[in-house]
């Protein structure tokens, strides 16, 4: 915010003046005023930032020649390089910078390209994902994590079409598709049909916090409009798609958060940050932007039970998993996790022992199922397999996973669990369902417990 003047304090200026009017020898005793601050110090509001037009130019410039020859070769840059010759090729351009930005959110480069190759071959084309059913695209999904997303890429893919399968052409009208917000608007639209439109993510706002010397809270709203604004101004009129992605690849390769390359940087010439370091030997470019303190982790219990149900009589529980099925719930269509298949699992507030835990898992199984783990003839064994903590971005979760083995037993959903949708799938099925990593991650701890046991017993 900028700060009203204070009329009632004198300025240098005023002092001067009034020691100029009183004798010439008291203006002369006045200590020598301080030099104009340089103008790396000078920055004070962030609304008040601004690139001149000669560094705009400048910056422009060096980035897409650097650009131009030190792009990493990608899988979608290679669809959306190029002029489009027509309306479907502009189209084809615009999915593929869809698809991949939003793998790209918060995924590295590196496991983006197999998922957005393998992404590709199946649907290649918006009508090709409209036609696909949450299963298969959760299944290709699978790894990645914000499953989310997967799920607003297929409702958006279905919005185009129905609208008449075209993307639409601006940024603003992009927005209204599901699951495009204001950065991948600004990706396709800049990069597919050539608006000249900013991006903003992390490696964007690193960048320009360093040019500028920003040291305001880069996690604050106000903060990001004026980075938007800044990128604004540097977006590059005749290639903005390109301009983009070389700021975004400067960030990636070379401004890196914590070991930048300033030697080798493009636009070293116009950094302030860089700059500054030279005048200031107690300043680093990593300075910039300015760290702030983390989201504190939140720490969540879940108690996991896979329920293996044997097909055969025998009640023998086999390593294969041949002729077992196992039980799979859905998660709510809302919150984490989204709509996705778990084996049964109860939320715990807190840390809870073993006993605490299956209490928790029984009253589940029985309310919902109406299996009384205590009484039924059916239970082969029930054995504590291990713990998992699985990270999302603002929760750890420890996973307490134990195998429940059952005898060929039909559960059946309690009429008032009516919410709750169930399956059984063989082990087949499994290994090809989009499954989160924490679900797959419980199914291979449970198989390694039943390889041990068997080696054990064969002993
Ligand atoms: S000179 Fe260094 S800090 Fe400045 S933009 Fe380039 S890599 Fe980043």
């Amino acid at each position: 915010m900028k700060k009203e003047a204070d009329n009632t304090t004198p300025t240098i200026a005023d002092t001067i003046t009034k020691s100029k009017k009183r004798t010439r020898n008291v203006y002369q005793l006045k200590p020598k005023p301080e030099p104009e601050p340089e103008p790396w110090f000078t920055i004070g509001d962030i609304e008040d930032i601004q690139f001149r037009e000669y560094e705009v130019a400048e910056i422009r410039a060096s980035l897409l020649k650097w650009y131009d020859i030190n792009q990493r070769d990608l899988p979608w840059r290679r669809i959306i390089e190029g002029e489009a010759t027509d309306d479907d090729e502009i189209d084809r351009k615009a999915y593929a910078v869809w698809v991949s930005e939003i793998m790209l959110q918060q995924t590295r480069v590196q496991t983006v390209i197999s998922y957005f190759n393998l992404w590709m071959d199946k649907w290649p084309t918006v009508h090709h994902l409209a036609q696909a059913s949450i299963e298969e695209v959760n299944e290709v999904w699978a790894g990645l994590g914000y499953y989310r997303r997967a799920r607003f890429l297929l409702e958006g893919a279905k919005m185009v079409v129905e609208e008449g399968g075209k993307f639409p052409r601006s940024v603003s009208d992009l927005r209204k598709v599901k699951g495009i917000g204001e950065y991948t608007a600004g990706a396709i639209a800049s990069i597919a049909f050539k608006e000249a439109v900013p991006v903003v993510d992390g490696n964007v706002i690193r960048v320009i916090a360093r040019l500028k010397t920003i040291s305001a809270n880069p996690k604050d709203k106000a903060t990001i409009k004026n980075i938007w604004r800044l990128a604004g101004q540097l977006v590059d009129n005749h290639r903005p798609g390109d301009f983009n992605q070389a700021v975004m690849e400067l960030g990636a390769t070379l401004c890196t958060p914590l070991s930048p390359s300033c030697s080798s940087c493009p636009v070293s010439t116009q950094c302030s940050a860089l700059l500054k370091t030279k005048h200031d030997s107690s300043a680093l470019v990593t300075d910039y932007p300015t760290k702030v303190a983390k989201v504190k982790q939140r720490h969540d219990y879940s108690a996991v039970t896979v329920v293996e149900i044997l097909e055969s009589e025998q009640g023998t529980v086999s390593i294969s998993d041949s002729g077992s099925k196992f039980l799979l719930v859905k998660r709510p269509e809302e919150g984490l996790l989204a709509g996705l298949w778990e084996f049964p699992s109860v939320s715990l507030n807190v840390k809870a022992d073993l006993v605490t835990r299956r209490r928790a898992v029984d009253d589940f199984l029985k309310n919902s199922f109406g299996l009384n783990v205590h009484r039924s003839s059916n239970i082969v064994s029930r054995d504590e397999v291990g713990e998992y903590v699985h990270i999302f971005t603002h929760i750890r979760l420890n996973m307490y996973i134990e195998l429940l083995v059952l005898r060929s037993q039909d559960l059946h959903r309690k009429k008032n669990k009516g919410l709750m949708t169930f399956k059984y799938v063989d082990a087949k099925t499994l290994a090809t369902m989009g499954l989160s990593t924490g679900v797959r991650k419980a199914y291979n701890m449970v198989q390694k417990f039943k390889q041990s046991r068997s080696s054990l017993i064969s002993r």
